[in-house]
């Protein structure tokens, strides 16, 4: 937000995201939908070919996955909803048209919020509808002089969730894009990488900002297919001083009038100006005749009043709050499903959030140690037995030595890799001792309330206690003769 505040003009944007859904098959034929990893052409059928004659038929379970997303944004899921035919011509789209949703789509409405640091709402922003339709196949150009043509992503269910223009920075528009991405991992309708392209938007931007005491809001530039939540930031930031520039300029968009598409091109940090936008009409949209219209409530398995949604990433970050995580503690682990379940499943064994969370975060390893031996290596750290540093770069090869060897305790484990530390009262108390008669310097500095003094001072007794002291008990043995010493 610091960043626009010093920009000379103010940013109005709205994002347009397709993600396509994880459904075994095909939106509207029984085709695998595995565009990856596949011959080309290999998954499709008349259907998604588009050969004259075929029928298409809507995957269910395309449809469920649309309504919990709308559900999770809170829209309306209205009683009917039915299909459109959106005409446009491309080599990638067979049928000369694409099966989308117009005027009467799946959920209308809703809205997602951006949290702050303390969990605090910092901005919300509002959707006009999440609409269900299908995906193009896919170009590919040689270099021998042939473009050739992939079907195998023609016809993949994909979801459109339409912002309104509520966004109002380049990294505003990048996290809501991250939070949106969350939101449907998290439902499960989608993996959402946008390096495969399973989840991409358009961007749509204009600036406004006062010139000569006159309010000035420039057209919309709409920039297609960006493709990673950082080419949104970028792709804004560039576009926003391009539209500024151009106004200043005296260019064309001070009379121009409609839309302005646009291409990103991340190598060279630049938007391309392609060509005037259609206007809706121009797609010639008109009901799909061969898909009767969808009343989703009178349909058990898509009744959106039956259906259950998982904890949303918002709840779920609060609850982490009251436990006390940092939100950026929280955001390494939400954005991670293997750290996220493994949290989930010790706390549900009764570990201390704050604890584990630690352990995930900064000893990443210890993913490789089950509950159990992760519970107990914690409670041996958390007791001074273990030093932290010393163990965390081993958790790699103690996983694998116990799993080799699953008579072995950790405990001896830790022993014979000297890990374990001993503690001998005698020698602390006399270490302590000692050091304090050493050092009455730093015994004045504790009296005087500088409490850091005492970090060197355990140091000083670890040394001399030499291998026999656990620097948590050191710690309130030195505590205790400092608060007495005379
Ligand atoms: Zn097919
Ligand atoms: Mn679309």
């Amino acid at each position: 937000m610091s960043k626009s505040n010093s920009l000379p003009f103010s940013y109005v944007i709205g994002l347009e995201v397709h993600c396509e859904l994880g459904t075994k098959t095909k939106m509207f034929c029984r085709c695998l939908n595995a565009p990856f990893g596949a011959e080309p052409n290999e998954h499709t059928c008349p259907v998604c070919m588009g050969l004259p004659g075929t029928l298409p038929v809507p995957n269910q379970e395309a449809v469920r996955m649309t309504i919990l997303v709308g559900k999770a944004l809170g829209s309306e899921i209205p009683q009917f909803c039915k299909w459109d035919r959106k005409h446009y011509f491309y080599p990638d789209l067979p049928k000369g048209y694409q099966i989308s949703q117009y005027d009467l789509p799946l959920c209308m409405g809703g809205e997602l919020a951006l949290l702050d640091a303390e969990g605090k709402e910092e901005s919300k922003v509002r959707f006009e509808r999440v609409h269900l339709e299908e995906d193009a196949g896919k170009l590919m150009h040689g270099n021998s002089g042939y473009t050739k043509v992939d079907l195998n992503r023609a016809g993949v269910p994909l979801i459109e969730m339409v912002s309104k223009p509520d966004l109002r920075s380049p990294e505003q528009a990048r996290r809501f894009m991250q939070e949106l991405r969350l939101m449907v991992r998290t439902l499960g309708v989608s993996e959402a990488d946008m390096e495969k392209g399973e989840m991409r938007c358009d961007v749509n931007v204009s600036i406004k900002f006062t010139h000569e005491g006159e309010e000035v809001w420039t057209p919309i530039t709409e920039i297609k297919n960006v493709n990673s939540t950082r080419a949104v930031e970028r792709s804004l930031i560039a576009e926003g001083q391009r539209l500024y520039d151009e106004w200043c300029a005296g260019g064309p968009i001070r009379i121009r009038k409609g839309k302005l598409t646009a291409g990103w091109d991340e190598d060279k940090g630049s938007v391309n100006i392609n060509r005037a936008k259609e206007a809706a009409h121009e797609y010639r949209y008109f009901p799909e005749p061969d898909i009767p219209p969808l009343e989703v409530y009178k349909v058990a398995s898509l009744n959106p009043e039956k259906m259950t949604l998982p904890e949303l990433p918002n709840a779920r970050r609060l609850r982490y709050l009251k436990e006390g995580l940092s939100m950026a503690d929280i955001e390494t682990l939400i954005a991670d499903p293997i750290r996220l379940q493994r949290l989930e499943s010790l706390m549900v064994q009764g570990s201390s959030a704050k604890q584990v969370a630690n352990w995930l975060i900064n000893a990443a390893d210890c993913l490789s140690l089950s509950d159990e031996q992760l519970k107990e290596l914690m409670g041996l750290v958390a007791a001074g037995e273990v030093p932290f540093a010393g163990v965390k770069s081993q958790l790699l090869i103690i996983a694998e030595q116990l799993s080799k060897n699953p008579q072995q305790s950790l405990r001896d484990l830790l022993g014979s890799k000297q890990l374990l530390q001993a503690h001998d009262d005698t020698v602390v108390q006399s270490a302590v001792a000692d050091v304090l008669l050493a050092n009455p310097h730093a015994v004045e500095q504790w009296k005087a309330g500088e409490q850091k003094v005492l970090g060197f001072l355990v140091g000083q007794v670890m040394k001399k206690a030499a291998g026999k002291a656990q620097a948590a008990k050191v710690q309130e043995v030195l505590r205790q003769a400092l608060d007495s010493h005379e």
